[in-house]
């Protein structure tokens, strides 16, 4: 991708309603714009990131056995009086009416109409166990939205839904989210630390948080440090298999979020082991047994030929809200830095003297070698300084930067940064390229 005929309309101030780093840098890299209060259009450079973010989240969604569907926003009020959340919601949930006075809403979240098309269809424990997602907006009107993405009001969110013969199973298939969601943080460069979160008026200890660490999470979090340290489960997992000894491992060691913190079992995690932080909810999981199945009669006929409500459990990730996070935990006073899994562009392709006749031949030729070779790259080909150029690179944080002018050309060598570390190396264009590819 050429710059000169991009859409990147970089901002030279901080936005000052910006009020923590990653919304600074969001606005500032030109990546979202507000359009309302919590709710914002995705400008190329966001939508790139965003749409790595779920590319990854939808792999290992896959990777774990679960089935991608793709549910509308706007949802009818009568599938939610049947499980009695219509008025209990409260003014969270966007009332929509239509032209014939039927009341709709835009959905915070999908547990009933996933019921719906279960129990239109399922009938038979043979069917079981089945679990289907999907990757899509929803809406809920914050209290305070803010922080940019992170809070939003219109959001993107993968849930996921499992449904299953009796709680045995049901925790087999809660396993299997849990341990994609290690798999799948990981992947995005992210150390995400499974906590106890509170399960409501259901109760149970089946309902996990998935937290990052970060100063401007909005909860209090307390865990043992071991927990940064477990090793995440491979791409073999067998998720056909029983992964309870990995999620035992997990959740041996305390992490608790502020509802769930219990002062007399942390005291047990020693002193130096010990963390008190802020933490970022990016993804939550959680088993709610009949709770939909019930009311909405989605049952199953088991062996015996006895109907009985499916058990459930539903698994969100914040895909959107992943952007803010993952620049909170990777960024330095230059910009951002992206891992490599998620960056817009692999390269950024500088090039020092546009309208130079050998500059612009070696740009092009490095250029199409290394989108031959599969990365993605955004060539910087505007004739403004160098210094504008660094800095605008620095800012929107792309994992690699090469560095190409007139003056290292004469003895065919160019400039290659790496971002995350600073480091830069003066290398011959050919090192430069098998470097990369
Ligand atoms: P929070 O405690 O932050 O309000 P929640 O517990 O209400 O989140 P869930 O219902 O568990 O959210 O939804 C699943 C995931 O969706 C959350 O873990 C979070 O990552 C994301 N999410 C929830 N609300 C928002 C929002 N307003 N903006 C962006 N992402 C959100
Ligand atoms: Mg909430
Ligand atoms: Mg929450
Ligand atoms: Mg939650």
């Amino acid at each position: 991708m050429r710059l000169s005929r991009y859409f990147l309309p970089i901002l030279k101030e901080t936005p000052k309603e910006a009020e923590i780093v990653s919304h600074r840098l969001m606005l500032r890299a030109s990546m979202i714009r507000q359009q309302s209060a919590g709710i914002y259009s995705w400008l190329p450079l966001g939508l790139r990131v965003l749409d790595r973010i779920a590319d990854i989240v939808r792999e290992e969604q896959n990777r774990s056995g679960a089935i991608e569907v793709l549910m509308p926003t706007v949802q009818s009020a009568d599938l939610w009086r049947e499980s009695g959340r219509y008025d209990a919601y409260g003014k969270e949930m966007l009332r929509i009416t239509d032209r014939h006075e039927r009341e709709m809403l835009y959905g915070p979240t999908n547990e009933e109409m996933i019921t719906d098309i279960f129990r239109a269809s399922v009938r038979s424990y043979r069917d079981l166990p089945l679990n289907l997602y999907h990757i899509q907006w929803k809406f809920r009107d914050e209290v305070r939205p803010r922080f940019g993405v992170m809070r939003g009001r219109e959001f993107l969110m993968k849930d996921a839904y499992s449904f299953d013969t009796d709680m045995e199973r049901a925790k087999e298939a809660y396993n299997r989210m849990f341990v994609a969601y290690l798999r799948t943080f990981r992947r995005l460069g992210l150390t995400a630390i499974p906590m106890r979160a509170d399960t409501g008026p259901i109760g149970g200890d089946l309902s996990h948080e998935f937290i990052i660490l970060a100063d401007t999470g909005e909860s209090a979090v307390f865990c043992d440090k071991a927990l940064l340290d477990l090793p995440i489960p491979g791409e073999d997992t067998d998720f056909t298999g029983d992964l309870s000894p990995i999620v035992k491992a997990w959740t041996t060691p305390y992490a608790a979020t502020e509802e769930m913190h219990d002062e007399t079992a942390f005291a047990g995690v020693p002193e130096e082991r010990k963390v008190a932080a802020r933490g970022i909810e990016v993804g939550h999981i959680f088993y709610f047994g009949t709770k939909y199945s019930e009311p909405m009669g989605a049952k199953v006929a088991g062996p015996d030929g006895t109907e009985r409500p499916v058990h459930m459990g539903s698994y969100g990730i914040g895909v959107s809200r992943l952007l803010g996070a993952i620049i909170e935990a990777s960024h330095d006073d230059a910009g951002i830095i992206w891992p490599d899994s998620v960056a817009p562009f692999d390269v950024g392709l500088i090039n020092l003297k546009p309208g130079d006749a050998p500059t612009d031949e070696a740009v092009a030729v490095i250029e199409r070698e290394l989108e031959a070779a599969g990365l993605s790259v955004l060539t910087d080909d505007v004739d403004t300084r160098a210094g504008a150029k660094f800095a605008a690179m620095d800012l929107i944080g792309l994992p690699w930067q090469l560095i190409v002018g007139p003056r290292g050309l004469a003895t065919g060598e160019v400039e290659l940064k790496r971002r995350a570390t600073g480091e830069r190396e003066t290398i011959s264009l050919e090192a430069a390229i098998n470097r990369l590819t």
